[in-house]
């Protein structure tokens, strides 16, 4: 089974940053509204990530870190619909056998807090321990015992621009959660919760004061789609990269067929070849994208490609087109 746990490792854990992600994942699933990172050295000598969500209880901390045990769905069917983050059952237990791992965790009902340790995939004995309602989880020394994967790490500050890249983008899909980083001691970010990404100055907060006073806001729906965020207007000439981010149903996905779709509205109305910078929010229902396409699910495999296309293009074509005529 460690073994098993390791090979499935390969594929959900690849540096710190996809740690970070599973944790933090499991963090919002459980309802938390304020999620703590604590890094050491790019997070590979130390991530713990704390949250105030609902906890789990202590018979079911042993569960939490087994191969396959998810207490998310229930059902096949609950597979065509993933509303959760987090559906396959394996990041805890993947995680737990390339480090020394600790989850500590309570429930509002219970007296006090339990902590499990798993150290090499072997699990320890239950422990009672002082902690708020919630979770903490602490990755040490990620893949101590797996030195051909703690080669591909990178330098310290790499590392960590990996983690603050992908809470750069968990932050704009979710400006209702409080987040906060820290690094070797020193607070680095704080994104405030309680907000709306319309309101409260999280797009500044992300991509910088000067994207957001120049995007186009977008908003539209047709045939049970719905495309909302924000699309760099074409004289905007900070655009990078990294300020290309898609979320479908509110999971940060790479898709090439909608890029393309974006790439091509933008080229319509462009003359420089120019990258486009935006913020979109794909939302469909469920049934109609399947998200069990990747163990890292990163990459969602949709129903009706072509239609969603046309979709992403027509809407952006015809916003971008306004901002020229007027
Ligand atoms: P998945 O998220 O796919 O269900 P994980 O291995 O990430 O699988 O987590 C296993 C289980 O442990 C989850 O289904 C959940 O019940 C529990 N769990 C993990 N992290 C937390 C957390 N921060 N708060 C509450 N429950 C958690
Ligand atoms: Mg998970």
């Amino acid at each position: 089974e460690t073994l098993a746990n390791q090979i499935a490792a390969g594929e959900v854990v690849e540096r710190p940053a996809s740690v970070v992600k599973e944790l933090v994942e499991n963090a919002l699933d459980a309802g938390a509204g304020r999620v703590d990172i604590e890094l050491e050295e790019g997070g590979v000598r130390l991530i713990r990530v704390r949250d105030d969500g609902g906890g789990i209880p202590p018979d079911e901390l042993p569960l939490a870190v087994s191969r396959h045990a998810t207490s998310k769905i229930a059902s096949l069917d609950d597979l065509e619909a993933v509303a959760t983050l987090g559906f396959r059952g394996e990041a805890l237990p993947s995680i737990a056998s390339v480090s020394r791992f600790l989850l500590v965790s309570r429930t509002a009902d219970a007296a006090h807090a339990s902590a499990l340790a798993v150290e090499g995939g072997q699990l320890g004995t239950l422990e009672p321990k002082a902690h708020p309602t919630g979770t903490t989880v602490e990755v040490r020394d990620l893949f101590y015992n797996v030195p051909a994967r703690r080669k591909f790490l990178r330098a310290e500050r790499t590392e960590l621009g990996h983690v603050e890249d992908w809470l750069r983008s968990l932050a704009l899909a979710r400006p209702d959660v409080e987040l906060r980083i820290a690094h070797n001691g020193k607070p680095l970010r704080r994104y405030r919760g309680g907000g709306s990404l319309f309101e409260d100055g999280r797009l500044e907060e992300t991509l910088g004061a000067e994207f957001a006073r120049q995007a186009l806001r977008i908003d539209h729906s047709a045939a049970g789609l719905r495309l909302s965020g924000w699309i760099a207007r074409p004289a905007y000439s900070r655009a990078s990269a990294d300020q290309q981010h898609l979320y479908v149903n509110g999971r940060a996905v790479r898709d090439r067929s909608i890029s393309h779709a974006v790439k091509q509205a933008y080229a319509d109305v462009m003359y420089h070849g120019r990258q486009p910078a935006y913020v979109l929010f794909l939302e469909l229902d469920p049934t109609r994208v399947d998200v069990n396409v990747h163990p890292a699910k990163h990459e969602v495999r949709f129903r009706d490609g072509r239609l969603l296309h046309e979709f992403v293009y027509r809407t952006l074509q015809g916003a971008l087109a306004e901002t020229r005529a007027g």
